[in-house]
């Protein structure tokens, strides 16, 4: 079994089959936990993730991308967003429900912030104060996090040691690095506040990561799909799906040397650890 740890099927190109695709994870023996990116689609998640005994989990957060109006082409599908704004008390809500194990995604994205100087440097502000806020919310819950990180490592390192290390209970965090994107020294900074990393089907047709998951200790990481993104080969170009995670596990095995059973049984451990699922 595996355990897709991050896949939106919450989104609108799940919306004509979702039970379909959730059919065909479960029937597989996968587990997904699907993360919100607004309050409309956390709410989605938690309506689908209730729908389902066991085997289908949601996180409910608002990711920094969701801050301001726009309108971008990710993977050739324009992505069209509404800003909000941080009401915990509706995020706090949800975070009760048994079917809702973790925050997220929250972060920080610099990838597509404002170019003009004083907006930019506002919605830099905005993103670390509202990332900090959910934070807190995870804290105060009990709850892991799953941190977005775009162009951003410094400010998100930054933002997380001030936190843990302003709480005097515990001074190391929760959570994961879902989509890891940096190097190896990064992710030892990450691991020493207590995160994870995750990898997606990115792994699979770009070798940045091969070194780096080579010596990544087995305890250290998951996988996701980050569908209805980042699809891995051989199925580029389709609309990504929980299934898809057994090729990221597959590609893992191969960097490491080790078997395919390895690779599942070690994140399957760390999800279960990490998320309680
Ligand atoms: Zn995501």
């Amino acid at each position: 079994m595996l355990i897709d740890t991050h896949c939106h099927l919450n989104f609108q190109a799940y919306k004509d089959d979702v039970d379909d695709v959730i059919r065909r994870a479960l029937d597989n023996d996968m587990v997904v936990i699907i993360p919100g990116a607004d309050i409309v689609t956390s709410k989605r998640a938690v309506a689908i993730a209730g729908k389902y005994k066991t085997g289908v989990y949601a996180a409910v957060g608002l990711h920094p991308v969701h801050l301001q109006d726009q309108e971008f082409v990710e993977e050739g599908q324009t992505v069209k967003m509404k800003s909000e704004r941080f009401e915990r008390e509706n995020y706090a809500r949800l975070l009760e429900l048994d079917e809702v194990v973790a925050v997220g995604e929250v972060g920080i994205d610099y990838h597509y912030i404002p170019e003009d100087a004083d907006k930019r440097k506002q919605n830099k502000q905005l993103q670390q104060l509202t990332f900090l806020q959910q934070l807190e919310l995870a804290y105060d819950a009990d709850k892991p996090v799953i941190v977005h990180c775009r162009d951003a490592h410094d400010d998100v390192l930054k933002s997380l040691k001030a936190f843990y290390r302003g709480k005097k209970k515990r001074q190391r965090g929760r959570g994961v690095l879902h989509c890891f994107s940096g190097d190896w020294d990064l992710a030892w900074q990450y691991f020493e506040l207590g995160f994870l990393i995750s990898f997606t089907g990115l792994i699979t047709f770009n070798n940045t990561w091969d070194e780096l998951l080579c010596k990544c200790p087995l305890d250290k990481f998951m996988v996701e799909t980050d569908g209805p993104f980042m699809s891995p080969l051989p199925y580029r170009g389709k609309r990504n799906e929980p299934c898809y995670v057994n090729e990221v596990a597959q590609r893992i095995a191969e960097i490491k040397n080790v078997k395919f059973a390895t690779v599942a049984a070690a994140t399957t451990e760390n999800a279960r650890l990490l998320f309680g699922v």
